[in-house]
């Protein structure tokens, strides 16, 4: 039998904002398989319940983490260093664009959308993979994985500002990948087909996004959690060995269609 087993491993999830979040769901079957994880909260609005739920997992490390503040960003890791002494994955589930730059059209997006849309879903990657990777190396290697949309490669009514933002992180995921390889870490990111989540219900048309998909996707329904979750722990361990710089789509096949 071939089973997954992190324990001895521990990880990074950042990204958790309830338990509707991407994130959460990947934190959970993490945990299930062993690992020991560090998750943080952007603000004080979400420490709450960001604290209740880490705080079912074994010995998690709750932090709070603000990708836009490097002086975070530093303690966060200086904490995984004191805690943990070293870090074998990191899961980087955090988006974000201004609410009137994401109903515009992308040709009216402004300076200031752009530029915090760019800072938050794409290069925090960077920011976050520079941090990680002295630890990873004290792991022997590592697994980064990132969350995209489809919004990235093809335009998607609504998606606006983020679906470029995507394919910042997207173009991001390979240099990364490239840059880090020769440490053994691996960067990899995960399409996923639309989840009703905190982060979703900020699209226009989101509602309207989700019964296309189930209409139309060649599985004919949405992906569930346990789905996005379970394509994570696979990149997280050794069975995604030789994988990195990918984008997998886990998506019940929307993203083969023409018309
Ligand atoms: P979510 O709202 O639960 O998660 C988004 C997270 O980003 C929140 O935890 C929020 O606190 C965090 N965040 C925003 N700005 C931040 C900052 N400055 N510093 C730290 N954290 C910050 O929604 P979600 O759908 O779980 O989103 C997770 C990821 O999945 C995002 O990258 C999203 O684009 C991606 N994704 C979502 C869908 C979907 O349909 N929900 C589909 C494909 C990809």
């Amino acid at each position: 039998m071939i089973a997954i087993d992190l324990s001895g491993r521990t990880g990074l999830v950042v990204g958790v904002a309830d338990k509707h979040s991407i994130a959460w769901g990947i934190a959970q079957m993490l945990a299930e398989a062993g690992a020991r994880l560090a998750i943080t909260y952007q603000n004080e609005r979400l420490e709450k319940n960001v604290r209740e739920l880490a705080g079912t997992l074994s010995d998690a490390l709750i932090m709070p983490l603000d990708v836009t503040d490097d002086a975070q960003i530093e303690a966060a890791f200086a904490a995984i260093g004191r805690e943990f002494g070293r870090l074998d994955f990191l899961v980087h589930a955090v988006a974000f664009a201004p609410r009137e730059d994401l109903s515009r059209d992308f040709v009216d997006t402004s300076r200031e959308g752009y530029r915090i849309s760019q800072e938050i879903s794409a290069y925090s990657l960077a920011a976050l993979a520079r941090a990680a990777r002295p630890w990873m190396k004290e792991a022997g290697g590592g697994s980064i994985v990132t969350m995209t949309y489809y919004g990235a490669e093809k335009v998607v009514a609504g998606y606006n500002v983020m679906g470029v933002a995507k394919a910042a992180l997207e173009a991001a995921v390979r240099y990364l990948a490239n840059d880090l390889g020769p440490d053994n870490i691996r960067v990899n990111a995960i399409s996923a087909g639309p989840m009703k989540t905190l982060a979703a219900r900020g699209i226009p048309g989101f509602m309207g996004m989700l019964k296309h998909h189930e209409e139309k996707a060649p599985l004919r329904r949405r992906v569930d959690m346990r789905e996005l979750a379970g394509t994570a722990l696979f990149l997280c361990s050794p069975l995604g060995s030789g994988i990195t710089g990918e984008v997998i789509h886990v998506d019940a096949g929307y993203n083969i269609l023409g018309l």
